[in-house]
C-alpha cells in the first residue's frame, strides 16, 4: 500500500490495536478460530464498516475483537501494527490496547498484555527506528476495578499508561477519579477519551477530577472559550483524530472540525487515526487530511509530531533523542508536499 507523505517523521499519540487490525488478519484469525463474524470477505467488512454513529462504530468494534480468541493474536496484531506504522515513517507511536474484551471472553489481563508487548517488542527489533509506548484502554461502561488493579502491576514492566473510553455520555469522569489516583500512584501515567462524545464539561471533569495532561479528542472543547484557556495555561495536549471524529458523526464534515481552530488557539493539538482500519484511514492520512482540509503546511504538520514527542508517555530520554532526530533532514531528502506529492 502507498502511503501519503513518504519521508515526513510521523508520530502519533491516539492508536486503538483492535481499531487498527488489517482486514485480511480479521479474516484469516476468524477462519482459523472458527468464530462466525457477521462478514466474510473484504466487502463485507466494508460494510460492516459503513457506520453512521458513534454507538454503532462501537458495535463493530464490538464485532472485530470476537476474532481476538488467544493471546497469541495481540502477539500478531501488535507486531503487524508495528510493521505498518514503520512503512508510514512514524518514529514514534503510543498504542493503546483494551484488555477488557478478551477478558470477558475468557482470557486474563496478564497473558493479554505479555502478548502485546511481546508483539511490540518483536516489531521493535524488526525495525528498531521506531519508539513506542503502550497504554491500556478501561471501558467505561464495565466495572473496571480488577483490569486497572493488574494494570498497575504492570507500571515499569512495559505498560505507561492507562485510559478510559467507551460511552462517555452514559459513564462520567468522576466515576474514575479515584481509580486514576491510584494509577498515577503506582506510577502509570494517564489519558482519558474526553470531548468526542460529550462536551466541554467532559473535558473539565477530565482534566480536573482525572488530573490529566492529556486529553483523547477533547475536539468539543472549542465550544468553550474559557476551557481553551485553560488547555493553554495548563499545557494539555489534545489527541485529535479529524477522520474518526466525522466517521462518528461527532462533527459533520471536514469543514466544521476544529482542528485548525484549536490549533490556531494555541492549544497543543497533534495528529492520531485512533482507530484506522475501521475508519478506513492511517496515521500519513491523517496528516494528508491535516495539510489538504485544514492547511497544514509541512512545518506545522512537523510541529504536530513535535507535540505529541513532547506529550508523549515515553521516558525523557527517548523524547529528547527523537526530538534530536527530528531536527535533522529528512531520511531519503526533501520531504514532498504539495503538487509535488501528487502520485
Ligand atoms: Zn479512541
Amino acid at each position: 500500500m502507498a502511503y501519503a507523505l513518504p519521508g515526513l517523521p510521523k508520530a502519533e499519540l491516539h492508536l486503538h490495536l483492535e481499531g487498527a487490525i488489517r482486514p485480511l488478519t480479521v479474516l484469516d484469525l476468524a477462519r482459523e478460530h472458527g468464530v462466525d463474524l457477521p462478514f466474510r470477505d473484504l466487502e463485507e467488512i466494508e460494510r460492516a464498516l459503513d457506520f453512521k454513529t458513534f454507538l454503532q462504530f462501537l458495535a463493530a468494534f464490538q464485532q472485530v475483537n470476537r476474532c481476538l480468541t488467544r493471546p497469541a493474536d495481540f502477539e500478531r496484531i501488535a507486531r503487524e501494527l508495528v510493521e505498518d506504522l514503520v512503512a508510514q515513517d512514524v518514529c514514534y507511536a503510543e498504542i493503546r490496547y483494551a484488555p477488557m474484551h478478551p477478558m470477558r471472553r475468557g482470557m486474563t489481563f496478564d497473558d493479554v498484555t505479555a502478548a502485546v508487548i511481546a508483539g511490540l517488542l518483536q516489531g521493535q527489533r524488526e525495525h528498531p527506528n521506531i519508539a513506542l509506548a503502550l497504554i491500556c484502554g478501561l471501558t467505561r461502561q464495565w466495572d473496571c476495578t480488577a483490569a486497572a488493579g493488574s494494570a498497575m502491576g504492570w507500571a515499569g514492566r512495559g505498560l505507561d499508561a492507562i485510559d478510559i473510553g467507551g460511552d462517555e455520555a452514559g459513564f462520567p469522569a468522576e466515576q474514575f477519579a479515584g481509580l486514576y489516583r491510584d494509577a498515577l500512584a503506582a506510577g502509570l501515567q494517564v489519558t482519558a477519551h474526553a470531548g468526542e462524545a460529550a462536551g466541554p464539561e467532559s473535558v473539565w471533569a477530565a482534566i480536573r477530577l482525572l488530573g490529566v495532561k492529556r486529553i483523547g479528542h477533547g475536539v468539543r472543547s472549542v465550544e468553550d472559550p474559557k476551557l481553551l484557556t485553560v488547555l493553554r495555561a495548563e499545557d494539555v495536549t489534545l489527541e485529535v483524530c479529524p477522520t474518526s471524529n466525522v466517521r462518528t458523526g461527532v462533527v459533520a464534515s471536514y469543514e466544521e472540525h476544529p482542528l485548525r481552530r484549536l490549533w490556531d488557539a494555541g492549544v497543543r493539538v497533534t495528529i492520531s487515526s485512533d482507530d484506522p482500519a475501521m475508519f478506513r484511514t492511517s496515521i500519513s492520512q491523517e496528516y494528508e487530511v491535516a495539510r489538504q482540509a485544514f492547511g497544514f503546511d509541512e512545518a506545522e504538520l512537523l510541529h504536530a509530531t513535535r507535540n505529541a514527542i513532547e506529550a508523549g508517555f515515553c521516558s525523557e530520554e527517548t523524547k529528547r533523542a527523537l526530538l534530536h532526530d527530528l531536527a535533522l533532514p529528512a531520511r531519503g531528502g526533501r520531504v514532498m508536499l504539495g503538487r509535488e506529492a501528487a502520485p
